[in-house]
């Protein structure tokens, strides 16, 4: 994976721009590499994977085709290896502000770092945009983000045998609760309202395991942080029959959910559906000849938000950036199987067959 680098040419000359580093977008890449077309990739966040790495790296996926089981970050490490022979340059911990259409069809793409690159076509693969985690909002609990108010896991390991918290009804707080209810000192789930959005199995997991008193469950709300010298020391709870209730605690994991911002995506003349993006279903495109969208941030007609649907829209948008790059000319499907053209650029050997 090559890094942008600060002193390369700006503008910098490109066939393609990919908006988002997450799974589909990573994909795009070795779908774009096996018609011949580079790509730079754009993400706001530090890292590649986007919610995949973000969210869930150790949680286990099983509806990858071709793949029975692996971890969210397993799955990342092996796009990025699948499309090692593309040389893609990734430009990380930079927001995309602007795409503006320069006469002639092409793209004037602007970071928020004052990198412009002159684009033929964009691939916005920006999934729910901008990751904004919903905050827990009680007072003192920005000042424990980090240490001691958590909205993500980084490495499990720093919760063994501590006292933990963790609220919210989704699958991010159910999963995380289930995990590390073994190796807690003690942990209880805080939810609001009686109904879970996160999967029954998870709930009935959650329950089993109240029942052998290894973990505890609680329906209510945060009122106040317990804390001493800026150390979290315990949580006052709100209960659903609104008694006050204490617990004693060294984390909280809140998983509250993102709250889906487009960010800048919205300014860019797309027509936008309730915070994504209408594409047709031929070639994923957006209402902008030359800009595609693939992934969580699209739009059709049974549109389903899975890794497998993303990664057939990225095949079908890299043969219409073909088209739209070289008008005229023929897209031909060719099999990584048996095609030397497919061969030469993925850097395998004919010999090999
Ligand atoms: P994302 O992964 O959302 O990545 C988008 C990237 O775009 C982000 O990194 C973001 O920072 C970046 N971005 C946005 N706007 C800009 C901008 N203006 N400039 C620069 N960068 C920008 N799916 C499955 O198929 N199977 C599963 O088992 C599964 N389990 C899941 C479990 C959980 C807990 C969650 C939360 C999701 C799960 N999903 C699963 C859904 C799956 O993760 C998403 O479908 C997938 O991540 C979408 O990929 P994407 O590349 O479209 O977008």
């Amino acid at each position: 994976m090559a890094a942008g680098s600060a002193s390369q040419k700006n503008p910098v000359e490109t066939d393609a721009v990919i908006v988002g580093a997450g799974p589909c977008g990573i994909f795009q890449v070795f779908e774009l590499g096996l018609l011949g077309i580079k790509a730079h990739v754009i993400d706001s966040l530090p890292e590649v994977g986007g919610q995949c790495a973000e969210l869930y790296p150790d949680k286990p996926i099983y509806d990858i085709p071709g793949i029975p089981v692996c971890t969210a970050e397993e799955l990342i490490q092996r796009l990025l290896e699948q499309i090692e022979p593309f040389d893609a340059q990734f430009h990380l911990g930079e927001e995309v502000l602007e795409v503006e259409p320069q006469e002639g069809g092409s793209f004037k793409v602007v970071t928020s770092l004052g990198t412009v690159f002159h684009a033929k076509t964009v691939f916005v693969a920006g999934g729910v945009g901008s990751f904004q985690p919903r905050k827990l909002k009680v007072e003192g609990a920005d000042a424990l983000e980090e240490r001691h108010v958590h909205y993500r896991v980084r490495n499990p390991a720093v919760f063994a045998d501590q006292r933990l918290v963790v609220l919210g009804g989704g699958d991010s707080a159910l999963d995380w609760a289930l995990d590390l209810a073994d190796r807690a000192a003690c942990l209880t789930l805080i939810h609001r309202r009686p109904e879970f959005r996160a999967v029954p199995a998870s709930v009935e997991k959650m329950r089993a395991l109240c029942d052998q008193g290894k973990m505890d469950y609680l329906q209510g709300t945060v009122d106040s942080l317990i804390t001493s010298d800026a150390v979290l020391e315990g949580v006052v709870i709100r209960d659903a029959e609104g008694e006050e209730r204490q617990l004693a605690a060294d984390h909280m994991l809140v998983f509250y959910g993102l709250a889906p911002k487009l960010g800048p995506i919205a300014n860019w003349g797309l027509n936008i559906n309730r915070k994504t993006i209408n594409v047709d279903t031929e070639k994923f495109q957006t209402n902008v000849p030359g800009i595609f969208a693939i992934g969580d941030i699209n739009h059709y007609p049974g549109k389903k938000k899975l890794i497998l649907s993303g990664f057939h829209e990225a095949a079908l948008a890299a043969f219409a950036a073909k088209a739209h790059i070289e008008p005229g000319r023929k897209v031909h499907l060719q099999y990584t199987t048996t095609s030397p053209l497919m061969h030469e650029r993925l850097g395998v050997s004919d010999d090999a067959g």
